[in-house]
C-alpha cells in the first residue's frame, strides 16, 4: 500500500495519522493513503522564503530558465511511469494522460525558452520613460522585481501534473520559491514527480516544497509577500478568499475556479458546413476526453433554434460510437471519473439539470463498460442533455457537472446568445464556430468581456486549432466572475503574479544605473 509523503525543509516526511485513502477509479481498489498531520506548513513557508527565495533571486532569468529545462528533461525521461500512475490513480486513457503529463512538460519547456528572451537580468523594466519635471532631471520608469515571499500553489484533482508544473514554471522563472499542495485524491503523481526532480538535485534548497494531504495551517501561515494560486471549485475558492489568515495577511490571491463554459454555433452554419462539423468534434471531445473533467470543458452548447434538432441528432450518433471502459485497454475513448465521490457529485448535479432538460444520451452508469465492472468503477456514461423549450432556465447556466456532460440550448439571435452565455456569470473559455469571419467576429466581440479565452473556428482555421478545452502557455488562462477572476500563464504576463511593479522616480542617471542589467519587456 502506497503512503504518500510531504517534502518540507529538504526532507521527505510522513503524516502522523492514518490519512485519507486514494483509489483506482477503474476498479475501486484502494491504492494508498495520503496525510499531512504534523507536517509543519508554517515552517515549510518560512524555509521557502528564507532559503529558496534568496537562492532563486540570485539567479538570472536565463539560469532559472535552464532549471525549468532540466526539470522538463527529468520528467520527460520517465513519461511512461507518469502515464501509468495517471491511468491507475486518475483513470486516464493515454490521450487523457498526455494532456496532463505532456502538457506539464511542454509548459516547462515553453517557459525555459521564454527565459532566454529575458537574458541575464533579474528584474524587468517596462519600455518607455515618463518625464515628471520641466527639464530632463526627474523621470519615472516602471520596474518589476521579485517579491520576497513564497508561491503557495493549491491544485485541483484533475491535473496533478500540469496543474503543478504550469504554476511552478511561472513562479520559478519569476524567482518565487514554491510550497505546493496537490489535491489529495490524485497527489500520487505530483509526489512521484517531485521525488524525481528532488533526486536529480536540480533546484536550490527550499525552492520547491510539497505538502501531500489536507495541509492544515498552510493558509494561517501565509504572509503579505506570498502569492496564493488556487485552482478548484468555486465553493473552496470562496472559503479561501474568506479565510482569516488570507484576510489578515492580504497575500496576492489568484483563484481559478469552475465555470459553465459555452460553445456557440453561428446562425449560418448548417449541417455539413465546416463550422457544424468542427463543433461536433469539440462536443464529442467534451463528453470523452478526461471523462469531461477539465475546468475549461464545454458545458453548454448554444445552437440556432432551427439547427438544434439536427445538431442533437448528429452529436447523439457520435456519442453512440464512443467506447467506455478500462483506460488501460486499446481503443477506449472514455475512462472513469476520478473517484466514487466525484461520481456521486455528478449524479447530484445531473438530478438538478434533469429538472430543466431532456436526457438524449447517458445520464447514469453506462450499460456496457469494456474490461471493467460498472458497479465497482466510477463510470458515468457520456451524457447529452437538451434544454426544454419555453422555460426560464437557471440550473443549466449554474450547475457544473464535472464529468462527460453537455447541454444543448437553442437561441434566436446574437443578442440572445450573448445573454445566455452571460448567465454563466463569467467563464474560463468559450468557442465560436462560424464559416464567415465577420459573423464570427461579432460573436467573439459579444463573448470576450465574459471570458478569459475565446476560440473562433472558421474555414481557415479548420481542424488546425488547439481545441476548446486546451490551455496554451502563451495564452492567458483564467476567467472573470464565477471563474474566479484569476489569470495564469499568458507568456510573460504570468510573471506579474509573483513580481512587484514599482514606479521608480529619480534622475535619469539613477534610473539608468538601476535598469542597466534589467530585461526590457511589457508584462
Ligand atoms: P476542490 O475540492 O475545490 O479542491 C481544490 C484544492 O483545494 C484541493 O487541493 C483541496 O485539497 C484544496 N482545499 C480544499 N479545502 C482546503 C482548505 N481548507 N485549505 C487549503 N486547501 C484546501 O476542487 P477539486 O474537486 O479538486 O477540483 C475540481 C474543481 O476544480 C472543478 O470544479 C473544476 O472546474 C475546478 N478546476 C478549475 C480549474 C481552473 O483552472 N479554473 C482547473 C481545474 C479544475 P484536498 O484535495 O486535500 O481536499
Amino acid at each position: 500500500m502506497i503512503r504518500l509523503e510531504s517534502f518540507v525543509r529538504g526532507r521527505w516526511v510522513a503524516g502522523a495519522a492514518a490519512g485519507r485513502p486514494f483509489c483506482d477509479p477503474t476498479t475501486g481498489e484502494v491504492l494508498g493513503h495520503v496525510d499531512s498531520t504534523g507536517v509543519d506548513c508554517a515552517e515549510a513557508l518560512r524555509h521557502a522564503r528564507e532559503a529558496g527565495g534568496p537562492a532563486l533571486a540570485a539567479l538570472t532569468f536565463e539560469a532559472r530558465g535552464a532549471l525549468l529545462g532540466r526539470i522538463a528533461d527529468v520528467l520527460a525521461a520517465e513519461r511512461d511511469r507518469w502515464f501509468d500512475i495517471a491511468r491507475r490513480n486518475s483513470g486516464n486513457t493515454p490521450r487523457d494522460a498526455a494532456i496532463d503529463v505532456d502538457g506539464a512538460i511542454g509548459t516547462l519547456r515553453y517557459y525555459a525558452r521564454l527565459a532566454k528572451t529575458l537574458g541575464p537580468g533579474r528584474s524587468i523594466v517596462e519600455p518607455g520613460t515618463d518625464r515628471l519635471a520641466k527639464g530632463d532631471t526627474f523621470e519615472a520608469r516602471h520596474v518589476w522585481t521579485t517579491r520576497p515571499g513564497a508561491a503557495v500553489l493549491i491544485n485541483a484533482f484533475n491535473f496533478p501534473a500540469w496543474g503543478l508544473w504550469e504554476k511552478a514554471a511561472v513562479a520559478l522563472l519569476a524567482g518565487a520559491p514554491i510550497v505546493a499542495k496537490p489535491a489529495s485524491g490524485t497527489a500520487w503523481l505530483a509526489e512521484a514527480m517531485v521525488r524525481a526532480v528532488d533526486a536529480a538535485a536540480i533546484l536550490p534548497e527550499g525552492a520547491l516544497s510539497l505538502v501531500c494531504g489536507a495541509a492544515e495551517g498552510l493558509l494561517d501561515a501565509v504572509g503579505p509577500f506570498d502569492a496564493v494560486a488556487f485552482t478548484g471549485s468555486a465553493a473552496t475558492g470562496r472559503m479561501i478568499r474568506a479565510h482569516e489568515g488570507v484576510l489578515a495577511a492580504a497575500p496576492r490571491l489568484g483563484i481559478e475556479a469552475d465555470s459553465v463554459n459555452v460553445a456557440l454555433l453561428a446562425a449560418s452554419a448548417g449541417p455539413g458546413s465546416d463550422a457544424f462539423e468542427r463543433l461536433l468534434e469539440q462536443a464529442t471531445a467534451a463528453v470523452s476526453v478526461k471523462a469531461g473533467q477539465l475546468c475549461t470543458n464545454i458545458r453548454r452548447i448554444l445552437v440556432p433554434r432551427p439547427l438544434r434538432e439536427a445538431f442533437v441528432e448528429a452529436l447523439a450518433a457520435r456519442i453512440d460510437g464512443l467506447k467506455i471502459g478500462d483506460p488501460g485497454l486499446d481503443g477506449i475513448d472514455v475512462g472513469p471519473l476520478v473517484d466514487e465521490k466525484q461520481l456521486r457529485a455528478a449524479f447530484a448535479g445531473l438530478a438538478v439539470l434533469a429538472r430543466e432538460t431532456r436526457v438524449v444520451r447517458g445520464g447514469g452508469i453506462p450499460a456496457h463498460v469494456v474490461g471493467a465492472d460498472p458497479g465497482k468503477g466510477a463510470f458515468l456514461a457520456p451524457t447529452l442533455l437538451v434544454a426544454a423549450d419555453g422555460r426560464d432556465l437557471e440550473a443549466v447556466h449554474d450547475v457544473e457537472v464535472f464529468g462527460p456532460v453537455v447541454t444543448v440550448l437553442g437561441y434566436d439571435d446574437t443578442p440572445e446568445a450573448a445573454r445566455l452565455a452571460a448567465r454563466g456569470e463569467g467563464s474560463l473559455a468559450a468557442s465560436v464556430y462560424a464559416d464567415d469571419p465577420s459573423e464570427a467576429a461579432a460573436l467573439v466581440a459579444a463573448l470576450a468581456p465574459l471570458h478569459g479565452r475565446v476560440l473562433a473556428v472558421d474555414g481557415v482555421v479548420g481542424r488546425g486549432h488547439t481545441g476548446h478545452a486546451i490551455v496554451m502557455p502563451m495564452c492567458v488562462h483564467g476567467g472573470p466572475g464565477r471563474a474566479g477572476g484569476g489569470e495564469e500563464l499568458g507568456g510573460l504576463r504570468g510573471l506579474r503574479f509573483h513580481m512587484q511593479r514599482t514606479a521608480v522616480q529619480g534622475s535619469p542617471a539613477m534610473l539608468a544605473a538601476l535598469t542597466a542589467e534589467a530585461a526590457t519587456a511589457t508584462l
